[in-house]
């Protein structure tokens, strides 16, 4: 049997995603260079795929492919209501092969079968429903000014928007900034994270399904050095849509400068986790281990930092060491298994790390701290971590690791706890548990973060706008104000000072 041959029965399915091509102006082919490049199942350390490797050539003909949709009758004159069809049909296409991105994604991610087909699949399905109702929803408006003449404002896409996604929720992300873009009737470059290509190109088939005329969505596999730095920097590009590290982020802003292209940048976190005494403890405890562990900790809004008032300290860290003790980790196609792999041997090594880190920085060690060896799994596996006795400029307070690292600090104060939380350079999200209402929302006021999750964690709805403040990003996805980001506002204004005439 050949590597290929392998590779297609382990993926089971016989799709433009064992082709390992780019999908540009609605057909498949390969790079320029003609070079490809591989991608590891994490769970097995195995080869999974090839992908072709997309360069500052194969970008250019993405965005030329996608400059001309965005300006050809079949997309600038679709009837809205149209538009709105077909991105119902990607969602109502996505579910129904819910089965089989939910396999795709777990062997290219390393996170358990079970949870991206509850969580992340329908959760990309979701998001295009959701933005295929804005289509028709976008609306102008008209402005009070001097009656002698009459403004009103076009909400007018950008043109060509540049998607550039991370390896932790391929799809849902994707689908998150896929499905704005073509709501308010952008069309897209596509450049997935080089770790998770696989649910991309599947979705590039799908939408092609779904009627989307050609070059509206191009997929381009690469790296980010190279395919990524290309579309940034590209003069037809007017927009960045970008989800990943904050010095990458940083970066994307700074090379985006010289073509004056705006970029929403959804960055990393360093989220508080705030427990005060009074708070329902067993509730707090299965949220603060989700929030902590849920996908391998491999999340940007994880509640990494546990703030426990010092009054319930003893028992809450009790109450989450029995949650971490009925962990699995193992096989993430297995049903059991509740953490699987990191996405990549190198994540593995700097997760390690930070947990040598916090030992060396004093913290002490209360469970965890190394990797898991599983069964006819030889992939990267990391048992679930707590440090007790962080205090919050320990480097493991304060850098975000990714991974199931979890930093417990005390507190028996209000101010003395706000300002702890705030005191660290992410702003994306913050968490705090209290039966108290005046507290909750005194808390909800006072934490600088996007989104505050009360008596919850992690609850996310492309209704609701997310973003992150200081490193955490710039600009917001979701809600109105995450579709009015797709738009342009043009402003015309007509002279009708003539319509006296017909008054005279
Ligand atoms: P990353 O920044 O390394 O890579 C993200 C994407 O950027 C990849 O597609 C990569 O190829 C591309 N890229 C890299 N260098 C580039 C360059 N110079 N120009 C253009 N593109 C470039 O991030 P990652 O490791 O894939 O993802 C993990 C990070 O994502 C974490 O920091 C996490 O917190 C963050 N994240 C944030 C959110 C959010 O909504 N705020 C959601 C998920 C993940």
């Amino acid at each position: 049997m050949t590597g290929m041959a392998r590779m297609t029965k382990e993926l089971g399915t016989d799709t433009a995603i064992t082709r390992g091509q780019l999908f540009i102006d609605g057909c498949w082919r390969d790079s320029t260079s003609g070079r490809t490049f591989n991608s590891l199942n994490p769970a097995t350390a195995k080869p999974l795929a090839t992908f072709a490797e997309a360069n500052a050539d194969d970008i250019d003909q993405a965005v030329q492919a996608a400059k001309r949709a965005a300006l050809a009758e079949a997309w600038t004159s679709i009837v809205p209501k149209d538009r709105e069809e077909i991105l119902r049909d990607i969602a109502r296409l996505i579910l129904e092969h819910r089965e089989e991105f939910a396999r795709l994604e777990s062997q290219d991610v390393g996170k358990p079968y079970k949870s991206a087909l509850e969580g992340d699949i329908p959760g990309a399905a979701r998001n295009f429903a959701h933005f295929a109702g804005w289509v028709t929803k976008l609306y102008g408006e008209t402005s009070p000014v001097d009656p002698a003449f009459f403004n009103y404002v076009l909400r007018e896409p950008i043109g060509v928007v540049g998607v550039i996604t991370p390896w932790n929720f391929p799809l849902a992300i994707a689908a998150k900034k896929i499905g704005a873009a073509l709501a308010a009737g952008n069309s897209v470059v596509f450049k997935p994270a080089e770790q998770t290509s696989l649910t991309a190109l599947r979705l590039a088939d799908l939408a092609q399904k779904a009627g989307v005329p050609d070059g509206v969505l191009n997929v381009v596999t690469g790296f980010g050095e190279e395919a990524g730095d290309a579309l940034v920097k590209h003069p037809d590009v007017g927009m960045i849509s970008f989800t990943g590290e904050a010095a990458t982020g940083q970066l994307i802003q700074k090379n985006a400068a010289a073509t004056l292209k705006k970029c929403v940048l959804e960055l990393g976190g360093k989220s508080p986790n705030v427990v005060f005494a009074d708070c329902d403890l067993d509730e707090a405890v299965t949220w603060a281990y989700s929030s902590a562990f849920g996908n391998q900790g491999e999340n940007c809004n994880s509640g990494s930092r546990l703030f426990l008032e010092k009054s319930i300290k003893t028992e809450f860290l009790g109450k989450l060491l029995d949650a971490v003790e009925k962990t699995i980790v193992g096989d993430p196609m297995s049903e059991q298994t509740t953490m699987g792999a990191l996405v990549s041997e190198e994540h593995l090594e700097k997760v390690l790390s930070y947990i040598s880190i916090g030992i060396e920085e004093g913290a002490r060690l209360v469970c965890g701290g190394g990797r898991v060896e599983v069964d006819e799994c030889a992939g990267y596996f990391v048992e679930p971590t707590i440090f007790d006795g962080v205090t919050n400029d320990m480097r493991i307070a304060q850098e975000e690791i990714f991974g199931p690292v979890l930093s417990v600090l005390e507190f028996d104060e209000i101010q003395d706890v706000i300002a702890q939380a705030n005191d660290v350079q992410y702003g994306l999200a913050a968490c705090v548990f209290t039966s108290d209402i005046v507290r909750a929302h005194y808390m909800a006021r006072k934490l600088n973060a996007g989104t505050v999750w009360i008596n919850c964690h992690g609850v996310v709805d492309p209704n609701s706008p997310y973003g992150g403040r200081k490193l955490s990003g710039l600009g917001t996805e979701g809600g109105f104000e995450g579709i009015l980001e797709h738009t342009q506002a043009k402003s015309v204004w007509v002279n009708m000072r003539t319509a006296s005439r017909f008054e005279s």
